[in-house]
């Protein structure tokens, strides 16, 4: 399979059509071997137009909705960006290209692991990786510019708006289990503005500090 290819596809049918239109966004989602994020056995579906299984009930999310995020939160170079959800490590992967510190926390050890060892394979060594409950954000390392939820919440946690500069945005899906609103948070000074940003299914934020 030449991946090369299928990525070009991918950043051209998935994404420009469908009206992605941040150049170092497209940029990055070209950059990124997504091949090498997903489980070996599932190599050829990469590019395919879906979020995948990562094992443990997760998934890597599709590319549209990484690219999206990622432009809808308006990442610039120096910013400070915070993700919740490590997943697979692919979307991190995507932002340490964008920008000059990403931290991202993953609840599950495995995952947590494996993403590590793949992103140090990538070699940004911008990439912060955590093993914790995300849903307190990460408040030794706030305020951040950018905060990417990749797992859908019930309610707003109110960590994240927190921890969020000024000027920062909060792109966050909110709503029940695989059927949430992709909501952007921006804060100005003491006001929150929010933007709607429309319907996404996302495998659930689970609070590791409710269960308790
Ligand atoms: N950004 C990921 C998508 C991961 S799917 C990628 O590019 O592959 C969402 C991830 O959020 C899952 O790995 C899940 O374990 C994790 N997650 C769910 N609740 C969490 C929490 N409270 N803290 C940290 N991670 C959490």
């Amino acid at each position: 399979m030449n991946f090369d290819l299928a990525r070009h596809n991918m950043v051209v049918e998935q994404l420009e059509r469908r009206g992605i239109r941040d150049p170092r966004v497209l940029e990055a989602m070209e950059w990124v071997p997504r091949e090498e994020f997903v489980p070996y056995d599932l190599m050829d579906l990469a590019y395919e137009d879906r979020a995948l299984p990562i094992g443990l009930e997760q998934t890597i999310s599709q590319p549209y909705t990484v690219a999206y995020m990622c432009q809808e939160a308006r990442i610039k170079a120096d910013d400070k960006v915070l993700e919740i959800g490590t997943g697979s490590g692919y979307g991190a992967a995507v932002l340490s290209l964008l920008t000059r510190e990403v931290h991202t926390v993953e609840r599950i050890a495995d995952l947590y692991r494996t993403a590590r060892e793949r992103l140090t394979a990538f070699g940004r060594g911008n990439v912060h990786t955590h093993l914790d409950d995300g849903t307190l954000g990460l408040p030794s390392e706030a305020p951040f510019d950018a905060i990417l939820v990749t797992a859908g919440a019930e309610s707003l946690p109110a960590a994240y708006q927190e921890q969020l500069a000024d000027g920062g945005r909060l792109v966050i899906p909110i709503g029940p289990p695989a059927s949430q609103q992709m909501i952007r948070l921006t804060r100005h000074g003491d006001q929150l503005t929010r933007d709607n940003l429309g319907s996404f299914g996302f495998v659930p934020l689970i609070s590791d500090v409710a269960r308790q």
